[in-house]
């Protein structure tokens, strides 16, 4: 499961708790946690 911190890769990603949506343009981006809920945890999109 992909989580904050990590390089899943470009792509659409959902907070498992609340549902917002993170969007990753670039194979070298991190995933932040949670804009709204501060949550660690996303599945991908
Ligand atoms: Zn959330």
């Amino acid at each position: 499961m992909p989580s904050t911190g990590e390089q899943p890769g470009k792509g659409v990603y959902y907070c498992k708790k609340c549902g917002t949506r993170i969007v990753l343009d670039e194979d070298t981006d991190t995933l932040p946690p949670c804009e709204r809920c501060n949550h660690r945890e996303f599945e991908k999109g």
